[in-house]
């Protein structure tokens, strides 16, 4: 067992959020965090954590001098953040009840999106999606926390919601819309993204009906927007879990991607 380094990067690390250029061999007072560290936390100087600031790194840090109203942290080493994605995968997410369309904020971050779209469809429940505008900053606090428990640098940002047909797809990108009709034997999520994986900055998108699911008309104008139908199996599945699965698969085959390309 090799001996305990305390400058060694754990996954297990606390992260946190500092807006400062964290240049190593700096310090920074972070009093912010101060209660958290030493009485939530129950953390002690000399303990290292993780920064990051949205520039696509994350830093190793140790406490220099810790109390519960004062902190100050110095910047040990800096590395590119390697829970980021690096790939571009939108969720265009139909309204849903509150707590369910929260879960699918979190577990969309959680997995890689990094763009929500919410949007109200014929059967969404909550709507139209100018009432769904009051919940912006709640659901920005949502993907923050999920993006710092996950190892992300960056939150993933959320359109403002907009009453259907869904906004023009940036050309070129490969759109699935998780359809419970289509062909679980023809038209298998993982089978088109892995077709649409040969050039590697292809943006994805998934498109999840709400709780009702989706219309016929509203498939058909999918189509005509260039989105492909695929099938997440043969059992029909709530449109929360629909998301979770889907982003999973698609994350997964998108890394897959991104570790062939890096050869
Ligand atoms: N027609 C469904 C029913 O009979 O209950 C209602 C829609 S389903 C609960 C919610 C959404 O999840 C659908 O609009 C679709 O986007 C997605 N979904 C559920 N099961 C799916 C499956 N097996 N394949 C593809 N998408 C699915």
């Amino acid at each position: 067992m090799a001996p305990f380094d305390p400058t060694a990067w754990r996954p297990a690390h606390h992260r946190f959020f500092v807006a400062a250029p964290l240049l190593p061999g700096t310090t920074h007072q972070v009093d912010a965090l101060a209660h958290q560290l030493a009485v939530v936390l129950r953390l002690n100087d000399g303990d290292t954590l993780h920064l990051f600031n949205g520039d696509g790194c994350e830093y190793l840090a140790t406490l220099q001098h810790l109390t519960p109203r004062q902190a100050t942290v110095a910047v040990l080493a800096a590395r590119p953040a390697l829970a980021d994605p690096t790939f571009e995968l939108t969720l265009f997410q139909c309204s849903l009840k509150q707590d369910k369309f929260d879960w699918v904020l979190q577990k969309g971050t959680e997995l890689g999106v990094t763009r929500f779209c919410p949007v109200v469809s014929a059967r969404s429940i909550v709507r139209p999606a100018a009432a769904l505008h009051t919940k912006q900053s709640r659901w920005e606090t949502i993907v923050r926390e999920a993006t710092e428990q996950c190892g992300r640098t960056q939150p993933p940002p959320i359109a403002a919601a907009v009453d259907w047909p869904p906004p023009p797809l940036p050309p070129g990108t490969a759109a699935f819309v998780a359809w419970e009709e289509a062909d679980p034997t023809t038209l298998r999520l993982g089978d088109a993204v892995t077709a649409r994986l040969s050039s590697p900055t292809t943006p994805f998108a998934l498109l999840v009906g709400p709780e009702g699911g989706l219309l016929g008309r509203e498939i058909e104008e999918l189509l005509q927007a260039g989105w492909q139908p695929v099938s997440l199996g043969r059992r029909i599945l709530r449109a929360e879990t629909a998301a979770v699965a889907g982003l999973a698969l698609m994350a997964e085959r998108l890394d897959t991607r991104q570790r062939n390309t890096k050869g």
